[in-house]
């Protein structure tokens, strides 16, 4: 049989990327994936929409979700939620408080940035996002279009990047509240991008690493856009040890985060068994 590669980590309209979830199905198919997961922030909302698109093209899916819980700056704590239940009454109660959080932070950038003299409204950002889940990426996509950035890179760089004018934090879930609610809403907790945790030396990653798997993690992202041979071989080595899942994924966000391609991870593809084991342990849950 032929090599057979998957991407465990993407974003569609549901949340910051600019492509439909049928869209990323599509491009999914085109890029000869045999599975995919959208993980797209504090919502489950694609789901439905990728899961049919997904069966008509005779690729396999599985829902998922991206958390961003507290960590202390500059870094920061992403958990990915695998095979979460769209129906699950925790997973809807928590979604609701994560968008919450987003509608609090959100005018506050959008005033910031008024006073820097920029022109820009809230309901411009909201057309932008064209549903629940607005962020970030939302308001650089307006920053660059009217010309105030040449990039989005730049808009987060100039105004919205931790540490920049416009950065304002939302409230978030604290990795235990975070990896809790992803297991009672029936997912498997995955540790995303461990690079950006920023952490000074390789015993304080293990310590971050260890604490989670007292709290129900199951896997850590190997694969990731942000992941040089570096963070690839500290993941491996952290999956070996504390014998979690590997995933993988390209962080794909559209035009958005425009230099990632659909199902390419820094050059890596990711492999078909990391997709396959997740499903076996997600389904040895039920
Ligand atoms: P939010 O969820 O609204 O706080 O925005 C988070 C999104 O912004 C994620 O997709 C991040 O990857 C993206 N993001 C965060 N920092 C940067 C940055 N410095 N440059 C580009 N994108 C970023
Ligand atoms: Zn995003
Ligand atoms: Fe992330
Ligand atoms: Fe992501």
């Amino acid at each position: 049989m032929s090599e057979s590669f998957v991407d465990l980590h993407c974003h569609s309209t549901a949340s910051d990327g600019t492509l439909s979830p049928t869209e990323v199905v599509r491009l999914a198919v085109r890029s000869n994936l045999s599975a995919l997961s959208l993980t797209d922030h504090d919502t489950i909302d694609g789901a439905a929409e990728a899961a049919a698109e997904a069966k008509k093209a005779g690729i396999d899916f599985m829902p998922g979700i991206e958390i961003s819980a507290e960590y202390p700056h500059p870094g920061t704590m992403h958990i990915l939620g695998y095979g979460v239940d769209p129906h699950s009454e925790t997973l809807k109660s928590l979604t609701k408080t994560l968008i919450a959080g987003r509608d609090n932070r959100n005018p506050r950038i959008i005033a910031k940035l008024q006073e820097m003299g920029v022109a820009i409204t809230m309901e411009e950002v909201e057309n932008e996002a064209g549903g629940q889940v607005v962020g970030r990426p939302h308001i650089a996509a307006i920053l660059h279009r009217k010309g105030y950035v040449s990039s989005i890179k730049e808009a987060f760089n100039k105004y919205l990047a931790q540490g920049a004018p416009a950065y304002f934090d939302k409230e978030r879930l604290t990795p235990k509240q975070a990896l809790e609610m992803i297991r009672n809403s029936g997912g498997l907790p995955v540790l995303a991008h461990a690079i950006q945790l920023r952490t000074d030396n390789d015993g304080q990653l293990d310590r971050v690493v260890k604490d989670l798997l007292d709290l129900g993690l199951a896997g850590i992202e190997v694969f990731h856009s942000d992941h040089n041979p570096e963070w690839i071989r500290k993941c491996e080595g952290l999956a070996a040890k504390y014998k979690l899942l590997k995933t993988g994924g390209s962080d794909f966000h559209g035009t958005n985060k425009a230099h990632i391609q659909l199902g390419v991870a820094r050059g890596h593809r990711v492999p078909r068994e990391w997709f396959d084991a997740l499903v076996a342990k997600c389904a040895a849950l039920k």
